[in-house]
């Protein structure tokens, strides 16, 4: 399954240009170069898995939207092709939430 880089739009405003702003052994903590809204993505498991996932190319930067898997924290989670996220790592299907949504 071919996958494509995460890309989150503000909560606040709907801009695609958030980038994340921290270290996944830190917090996910993203910021909307538009607003300024802060946000962190998590991921809840659809109870769903697929297999054969295979990364985006080019991989993701360090400034890129990340979130981290539901079931094994793992943060190579990519967007299949109709917009779903899926986890490299163990393949599970998720659904992205938003949280700690601070307008800026
Ligand atoms: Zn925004
Ligand atoms: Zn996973």
């Amino acid at each position: 399954m071919k996958t494509r880089k995460l890309a989150i739009s503000c909560p606040q405003c709907g801009s695609g240009a958030a980038f994340y702003s921290c270290t996944p052994n830190c917090c996910f903590n993203h910021v909307c170069a538009d607003c300024g809204t802060t946000f962190e993505p998590m991921t809840t498991a659809t109870g769903r898995t697929v297999s054969g996932v295979t990364p985006p190319d080019p991989l993701p930067e360090a400034g890129d939207p990340t979130a981290a898997c539901a079931k094994c924290d793992s943060t190579a989670v990519y967007m299949t092709e109709d917009g779903s996220l899926v986890c490299e790592k163990c393949g599970a299907l998720l659904v992205l939430e938003l949280t700690e949504v601070c307008p800026g």
